[in-house]
């Protein structure tokens, strides 16, 4: 073959062979992504729209910082359900999330807290009531900023309680104030804790792993 028509060859086999190969390894990354597991308990009965608002909201958070997120739903608006599936053992990558009404009584002004001990934890919660007040005075819609608190206490379940960054999902503060002037789409896992999110869920026992 002449060397024109053989790179002409070689351009047609390209553009024939590439799609094929990113359609094979497509589904072969999604698979390699680490993913958490979070067992949900609505005790607040909240509704199903706004549910699925916070799911997605911290879906979309942790798959920007490359881990998978997956709900296994154990209590919705007050009803237990999946109960034999949900009563398997918690661990670094199958953690619980409580929707709990009312504000807690040692901490008023808290819209959620993670129990972390030794740099992880695999228990947080979330007091939708707080999290409704600042959504409603910042103009947010109260399954979106739920989606975020949720992202960052299970940051901290993840990370460590020492993980707040200056930006970002991990930042400290949450007034209704900082609220107003922050993006949304700007509030995820800053750069340099990306890695330390990934490494946290990959280096979770293979035995604990495998139990997904
Ligand atoms: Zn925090």
């Amino acid at each position: 073959m002449e060397p024109r028509r053989r790179r002409a060859h070689y351009r047609r086999m390209r553009r024939a062979f590439f799609p094929l190969v990113n359609l094979l390894l497509c589904p072969l990354a999604a698979l390699a992504q680490p993913r958490v597991t979070i067992t949900l308990f609505d005790l607040a009965g909240l509704s199903s729209q706004t549910i699925r608002e916070m799911k997605a909201e911290t879906t979309r958070i942790f798959r920007a910082a490359g881990v998978g997120i997956e709900w296994l739903d154990c209590e919705l608006a007050g009803k237990p359900v999946n109960l034999a599936v949900c009563a398997e053992p918690l661990g670094p990558t199958r953690l619980m999330l409580h929707l709990i009404p009312g504000v807690n009584k040692t901490k008023p002004k808290a819209s959620g807290m993670a129990f972390v001990e030794g740099g992880a934890g695999v228990f947080a919660c979330l007091y939708p009531d707080r999290v409704w007040e600042h959504a409603s005075g910042a103009n947010w819609e109260f399954g979106d900023l739920l989606g975020h608190a949720a992202a960052h206490e299970i940051g901290h379940l993840l990370l460590g309680s020492n993980a707040h960054s200056p930006a970002g999902v991990m930042r400290a503060r949450w007034e209704t104030e900082d609220l107003r002037r922050l993006s949304h789409e700007g509030l995820t896992f800053l750069k340099g804790q990306l890695r330390s999110v990934q490494t946290a869920v990959r280096q979770a026992p293979v035995a604990e792993r495998s139990q997904r």
